[in-house]
């Protein structure tokens, strides 16, 4: 399939050919012509598969015939759980659209509300919103729906497991009935199928992965740790790694995430942090920053980091598992966007572990376990009789400097290569700091 067959406009056909797609990926190629013969549509895919042009794409070729009501408020709308989404949504908007003269804006949480509210007074072609800020508007009377055409949930599942149901419902019930519903989803499941049912008119379904076979270019790697001790030295030597040139750590609050970069960066990996508590603004500098490869090393919490598309994240380290299972899925799809692999490293102290197999039920799998040479847990996971399967994952590279997984050898010597006791000679079993940050040390920033 190329993007030509979809029978799009022209306009839109160079801009989606000036931002470099070269052929529809699959989601696209199967919900593009369902949307653009005005179905209502549930779609699944994994993260990082195309799925805002598989919506974007039908929207604007809708918005190019006339209007066909007067007035004030959007004819196509967009929800997407988070400010940072929305954001991207409208950057695509923008890309695609961007040869179609179109009025398109964001209604999202964190900006004034004057401008917004202007906005919501004229007539408007797009608008991407986040729930509670959109319902914040309408519970004032300024919203107005009635030339609403197309309603669009992006992340349907993440909008659900966010706690916003209600507002979804509530949104939707004040849509014209006789609009076009797409839903777009990584899952289909449990309550993302019940509320797709309940607002859309027999709709098509299209599923193009199930929790066991997404991430399939993602390689996931679990390593155990004895604490959090344990677990910094691990992320040294991750960080240290050659093969890895961009870096997403999850941790699971704001504070530490703040003082994780900190230490990070003065470790001489540029590093910044990402969380909540940050304004709109710096967290889009920063993640703007990431994107031009001035930051290496992101430590972001989940909430700031949910639907970040960085393509060059080599790297998914989660130092804290998550609460919820769902979101190392989500989490690990921050890496292998699209065709590119990525890797997704979790460490896992005895406190994780019950998290852990909540993980490995939902994806179906056992997940590999890694273990470092001079950094190996001290105990096992309970019944993971196997010894790990995967040792110096990514191997000693020729002329390589970072020495902790180097060679084997060092296990059994008294002392390694850096003159540190190996594993048994350590009262944890483990090398001493000093040898890790040197480790640390040895890796050039990008910049
Ligand atoms: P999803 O919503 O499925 O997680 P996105 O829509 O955010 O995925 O797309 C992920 C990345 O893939 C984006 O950087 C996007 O620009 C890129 N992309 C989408 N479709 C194509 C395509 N057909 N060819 C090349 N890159 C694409
Ligand atoms: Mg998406």
């Amino acid at each position: 399939m190329s993007f030509e067959q979809f029978g799009l406009d022209s306009r839109i056909l160079k801009a989606v050919k000036d931002s470099g797609f070269q052929q529809p990926t699959d989601i696209q190629n199967q919900a593009i012509p369902l949307a653009l013969a005005g179905k209502d549509l549930m779609a699944s895919a994994q993260t990082g598969t195309g799925k805002t042009a598989a919506f974007v794409l039908p929207s604007l070729q809708r918005l190019l015939q006339p209007a066909t009501k007067r007035g004030a408020g959007p004819r196509v709308l967009v929800l997407t759980p988070t400010r940072e989404l929305a954001l991207q949504i409208s950057d695509a908007v923008a890309q695609f659209g961007r040869f179609c003269r179109l009025t398109t804006g964001n209604l999202v949480g964190g900006m004034s509300y004057p401008p917004q509210n202007r906005m919501l007074g004229k007539p408007l072609d797009l608008l991407v919103a986040t729930p509670g800020r959109l319902l914040d508007h309408m519970s004032q009377g300024r919203v107005n729906f009635s030339r609403l055409e197309v309603l669009i949930l992006d992340e349907a599942d993440r909008m659900l497991d966010m706690g916003f149901i209600q507002p979804v419902k509530t949104i939707a019930a004040a849509a014209p009935a006789a609009r076009q519903t797409l839903l777009f989803s990584a899952t289909l499941e449990g309550r993302v199928l019940k509320i797709a049912k309940a607002l859309m008119k027999s709709p098509e379904r299209v599923q193009l992965a199930t929790n066991s076979d997404r991430h399939a270019m993602i390689t996931q790697r679990i390593y155990e740790a004895d604490d959090a001790g344990h677990k910094r030295k691990l992320l040294a030597h991750h960080l240290g790694q050659d093969e890895l040139t961009q870096a997403l750590v999850f941790i699971a609050t704001k504070r530490g995430a703040q003082r994780m970069a900190k230490v990070l960066d003065a470790q001489g990996h540029a590093t910044a942090a990402l969380h909540g508590d940050m304004s709109q603004s710096a967290r889009r500098r920063t993640v703007e920053r990431m994107r031009r490869g001035k930051i290496r090393v992101l430590v972001a919490t989940d909430v700031a980091a949910r639907g970040l598309d960085i393509r060059s994240i080599s790297h998914v380290i989660n130092f804290d598992l998550p609460m919820v299972a769902e979101d190392y899925i989500h989490r690990i799809g921050r890496t292998g966007r699209v065709q590119a692999s990525g890797t997704a490293i979790s460490l896992v102290a005895p406190d994780d572990r019950s998290k852990l197999s909540q993980i490995e039920r939902l994806t179906g799998r056992r997940l590999e376990r890694g273990v470092i040479v001079g950094l190996e847990p001290n105990v096992h996971t309970p019944g993971n009789g196997r010894r790990p399967t995967h040792k110096s994952t990514s191997g000693p590279k020729p002329g390589s400097r970072s020495g902790a997984h180097k060679v084997k050898k060092a296990m059994s010597g008294p002392k390694n290569r850096n003159g540190n006791p190996g594993r048994k000679g350590g009262p944890r079993g483990r090398p001493s700091a000093g040898r890790l940050d040197a480790n640390m040390n040895a890796r050039p920033i990008l910049g």
